[in-house]
C-alpha cells in the first residue's frame, strides 16, 4: 500500500471551511487506498498575529516562551481537521510535534529536526487511520517545545516523508505548483512541469519563498520525491526530484528568484593584508550573524574595501560591530544601505551554456538598472541592485530568459 505525506499551507487552512475542504481532499485519497499522513500549518496569519501580541508586551521576547506561543497555531488546525474527517467517516488521530517525538535540537525558533520516532504514527496507519500531524515544530531532549522557523511546516511534512519511507511528498498550497518566477509579481510567470532539488534550493536559496529551504535540502538529502501542488484545484503540480535526462532540452535558465530581506555594509580604507577579511568578517560571524555576499576590491593605493550583505534584521548590529572593526584597524569609513534587493536567475542548463551572465547583464543594462554586486555559482548568478528596480528587473530577466507564457489572446 503506497504512503503519501500531505501538507496543506496556511491559505488551505484558513477558515473552518477550508478545513472541511481539506478533509474532503484527505478523505478521497484515503478512500483510493492511500495511507496518509497529513501535517498541517496554523490558519493563515495566525502565527503572524501571535507574534504580534509577543511583542506588545516585550520587544525581544524570550525564545523559549516564543515557541510555546506560536506552536499553538497548528494545535488547533489538527484538531479541526481530525473532526472533519470524523465527519467524513474517516478515523483519524492528531498529535503535536512532541507527542510524534520530532527530536530537535534546542535551538529555539530555528530548531533542526534530529531524528523522528515513528512508531506511533505506524501503528496507526496499520489500524486504518488518517495521522495528521502539527507542522513547525517539535522537541528538545528536555521536552521543551520548538519551532523551526518560517515556513517549517513544508519541512516537517518532507521530514516525516523521509523517516517514514512515504512514496511521495505533496505540499498543497494555494498555487497550483512552482513558477519560473513568483506569479504574484510576474503574472506571465509558467508553471514548471520539474524542477530539480539543486534548481529548487538556489531558488529557495535565494528568495522563492514557495518551499521552505530546510525541507528541500531534507528531500535532497533523503531522495523523496516531492510535489507541489494547489489545495483549490485539481492538476498535476510541480514534481522535485533528482535530475531528469531531457536536461538537453531544458531551458537554460528555469526561474527567477529574489529577496528583499538583505542589506549591505561596506567598510572602506582598510589595509590590504592578510588576515584583515577574517578581522572584518570573523567578528561579524562571531555574534552569530550570517553573511551573504561578499565582495572585495583593492585600489591602486592599497587599501581595500569589503563589502557583504546580512538579514535586514541584523543590520544594527553588524553595523555598530563594523564601526568597532573600522576603529582597530584605521579604516576611513562604514557605510550601511537597506534599500537593496537581490534578484537571482537560477538553472542547471547555465552549466552548459556560455554567455548566461551577458545576457543578464544585458536585460538590466537596458532597463537603465545599475549592478552593484555580483557572484556567481554553477547554476546561479546573483546580483544586488537598488531595491526600487526590484520588479523590474525581475520582469526584464523574465522576458530577456524568454520565460514569459505566451500572450492571452495567442494562446
Ligand atoms: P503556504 O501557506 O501554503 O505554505 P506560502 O505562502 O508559504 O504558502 O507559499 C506560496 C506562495 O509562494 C505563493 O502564493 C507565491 O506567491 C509564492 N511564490 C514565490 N515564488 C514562487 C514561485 N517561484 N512559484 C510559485 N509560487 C511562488
Ligand atoms: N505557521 C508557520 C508560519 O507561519 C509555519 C508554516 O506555515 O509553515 O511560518
Ligand atoms: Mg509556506
Amino acid at each position: 500500500m503506497s504512503l503519501i505525506v500531505q501538507k496543506y499551507g496556511g491559505t488551505s487552512v484558513g477558515t473552518v471551511e477550508r478545513i472541511q475542504a481539506v478533509a474532503e481532499k484527505v478523505a478521497k485519497s484515503h478512500r483510493l487506498g492511500y495511507q496518509l499522513v497529513v501535517a498541517v500549518s496554523a490558519m493563515s496569519g495566525e502565527t503572524n498575529r501571535l507574534i504580534g501580541m509577543a511583542k506588545e508586551i516585550d520587544a525581544e521576547p524570550c525564545l523559549r516562551e516564543m515557541d510555546v506561543l506560536v506552536s499553538t497555531g497548528e494545535q488547533v488546525t489538527i484538531a479541526l481537521l481530525c473532526m472533519a474527517l470524523k465527519n467524513q467517516g474517516i478515523e483519524a488521530r492528531s498529535y503535536t510535534g512532541g507527542q510524534v517525538r520530532i527530536l530537535t535540537d534546542n535551538a529555539h525558533g530555528k530548531a533542526r529536526i534530529r531524528e523522528i520516532d515513528g512508531h506511533r504514527i505506524e501503528a496507526d496507519l496499520s489500524a486504518g487511520r488518517v495521522v495528521v500531524v502539527a507542522g513547525f515544530q517539535g522537541s528538545d531532549e528536555d521536552g521543551n517545545i520548538t519551532t523551526l522557523g518560517r515556513g517549517g511546516s513544508d519541512t516537517t511534512a518532507v521530514a516525516l516523508a523521509a523517516a517514514l519511507k512515504a512514496d511521495e511528498c505533496q505540499i498543497y498550497t494555494d498555487v497550483d505548483g512552482v513558477y519560473t518566477t513568483d506569479p504574484r509579481v510576474v503574472s506571465r510567470a509558467q508553471r514548471l512541469d520539474k524542477i530539480t532539488f539543486d534548481e529548487m534550493l538556489e531558488m529557495a536559496s535565494q528568495g522563492s519563498k514557495i518551499l521552505q529551504i530546510r525541507s528541500v535540502e531534507f528531500a535532497g538529502k533523503y531522495n523523496v520525491p516531492l510535489r507541489v501542488m494547489s489545495s483549490f484545484e485539481e492538476g498535476p503540480g510541480t514534481l522535485i526530484s533528482l535530475e531528469d535526462d531531457d536536461q538537453m532540452e531544458r531551458a537554460v535558465v528555469s526561474g527567477i528568484a529574489f529577496n528583499r530581506d538583505e542589506a549591505k555594509l561596506t567598510i572602506r580604507g582598510i589595509p590590504d593584508q592578510p588576515g584583515v577579511a577574517y578581522k572584518v568578517l570573523g567578528a561579524i560571524s562571531a555574534a552569530n550573524i550570517e553573511i551573504d555576499v561578499i565582495v572585495q576590491n583593492v585600489a591602486k593605493d592599497n587599501s581595500a574595501t569589503i563589502t557583504f550583505t546580512v538579514h535586514r534584521n541584523d543590520l544594527n548590529q553588524a553595523e555598530k560591530l563594523l564601526n568597532q572593526i573600522a576603529k582597530d584597524l584605521g579604516a576611513q569609513e562604514v557605510d550601511a544601505d537597506d534599500r537593496i534587493a537581490k534578484v537571482s536567475i537560477v538553472g542547471v542548463g547555465m552549466r552548459s551554456h556560455a554567455g548566461v551572465a551577458a545576457t543578464m547583464f544585458e536585460a538590466l543594462a537596458e532597463e537603465g538598472i545599475n549592478i552593484q554586486l555580483i557572484t556567481t555559482s554553477e547554476i546561479k548568478i546573483t546580483v544586488v541592485i537598488e531595491e526600487r528596480y526590484l520588479e523590474l528587473a525581475v520582469r526584464a530577466l523574465h522576458s530577456g530568459f524568454d520565460l514569459d507564457a505566451p500572450d492571452a489572446e495567442q494562446a
